[in-house]
């Protein structure tokens, strides 16, 4: 699908963030892309909508230097293209696909490889989203699906998994750190387990939710995983207005969600996209700078006598299970940070009722910091049991890190926790 020139390997995303997979002489000479808000695409003549086709919809693989012609926007659209070839640069991938939502991002991905008869596990917990489509409606089409413990690993499913149901997986489906309790997941021992319980015809898939670190702080395929998916809606959009989702990984696994994205109709609109060639240039600067906030935050609140315990990559110890597998899997800790408040959750929403800069709200990644309340907001549908389960007790907040200024951060969260 690609029109960019050839990659300038040498050069870092973040020089080709304005650039990259653009042609201004096919604009009018216009710097910055247009918005293409077009449903459909005019063909020179019969014979080149002949061969568009054809390639489209895999009737004959494209010949050498031919590139797939534009369509129909279901199909292609010159936003989203250039939007994929900057992403792919991100994540070290040979191909990256734009979805409506990270929901059409994860749904479309695991339809593509995922049939009746056939298994999925996954670790827990999940995004609630994520969580109910394995639970509630996967089953419904034949495919069922079994968890493991985010900081266990797959192991413990070896057995469930021998004998006639060698074959059978599907896929494994990570996000890594978990939410909320930013608990890190060994994506090279998943990989390892999708490889072990893959068959000579069928091999199975590692796909990871890449949204809480990736692409600046994470990179998945890295550490041997097959597909990096994300809620673009998060930090890739960064800035609370948008609803997005990504896909990333080798040429042909890309093929197989492409073709399902194509027929679900579940690819982003040509604005969204346009919104997210500008967020992209400043991906890096927004990322870095949270993260530097949410150290200094993070660190601020450990040391507070209201704060009980503070869940942050950042403040793992180096020689911990834990430390260890962040160390040599990630590239920074992020800027999401969950804590336990004293007191349960009357002071929990004491404190989150008392912020008057950071704002009580879900979602994550933007320019400003947003605070919620795990237990009974994102993870209500979540059992008790489990809740006990994975942490996620009735004092906890989930703080999400934005671009302020430090010290009015600091000034806001005390003032909060004094009320
Ligand atoms: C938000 C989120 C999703 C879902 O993304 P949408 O863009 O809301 O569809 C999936 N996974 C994680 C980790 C998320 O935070």
């Amino acid at each position: 699908m690609s029109r960019a020139k050839k990659p300038f390997a040498t050069r870092h995303p973040e020089s080709l963030m304005m650039s990259y997979g653009y042609r201004p002489e096919l604009s009018e000479g216009s710097l910055k892309s247009p918005i293409f808000q077009t449903s459909t695409f005019v063909f020179k003549n019969a014979e080149e909508g002949r061969r568009f086709f054809e390639t489209a919809y895999g009737l004959r693989a494209p010949r050498r230097g031919e590139s797939s012609g534009l369509i129909y926007s279901r199909i292609n659209n010159p936003d989203l293209e250039i939007l994929e070839d900057r992403l792919a640069l991100w994540d070290g991938a040979e191909a990256s696909s734009v979805f409506s939502s990270g929901m059409a991002a994860i749904t479309t991905a695991i339809l593509a490889f995922a049939s009746p008869g056939d298994l999925i596990v996954h670790s827990e917990p999940l995004y609630g989203g994520t969580d109910h489509f394995f639970k509630s409606i996967l089953p419904r089409f034949g495919v069922e699906t079994a968890a493991f413990p985010s900081k266990l690993g797959p192991g413990a499913l070896s057995r469930r998994l021998g004998g006639s149901r060698r074959g059978r997986l599907a896929m494994v489906f990570v996000e890594t750190p978990a939410n909320p309790t930013n608990e890190h997941t060994d994506i090279r021992a998943c990989a390892a387990f999708a490889r072990v319980f893959s068959s000579r015809g069928r091999r199975a898939v590692l796909a990871v939710d890449n949204t809480f670190l990736g692409p600046l702080w994470q990179r998945p395929l890295d550490h041997g995983a097959d597909l990096s998916i994300y809620s673009a809606t998060k930090f890739l959009g960064g800035h609370s207005d948008l609803i997005a989702g990504v896909c990333s990984g080798a040429k042909p696994l890309l093929a197989k969600v492409r073709e399902m994205r194509t027929f679900l109709g579940s690819m982003a609109s040509p604005w969204t996209g346009w919104l997210l060639l500008r967020s992209l240039e400043t991906l890096k600067i927004r990322m870095t700078e949270q993260a530097r906030n949410a150290e200094i935050v993070a660190r601020h609140l450990a040391r507070h006598p209201r704060v009980e315990r503070v869940y942050y990559p950042g403040l793992l110890k180096a020689d911990s299970v834990q430390g260890r597998l962040f160390s040599r899997q990630c590239l920074g800790p992020g800027s999401m940070i969950s804590f336990d408040v004293r007191g349960g959750r009357a002071r929990a929403y004491r404190f989150l009722d008392a912020l008057r800069l950071v704002h009580l709200t879900v979602s994550l990644g933007g320019t400003e910091s947003l605070a919620e309340h795990p237990a009974t907001m994102t993870h209500c549908d979540v059992s008790a049991a489990d809740k006990k389960r994975f942490g996620i007790g009735e004092g906890m907040v989930r703080l999400s890190v934005g671009i302020e200024n430090h010290e009015d951060l600091l000034a806001d969260l005390d003032a909060a926790l004094a009320a």
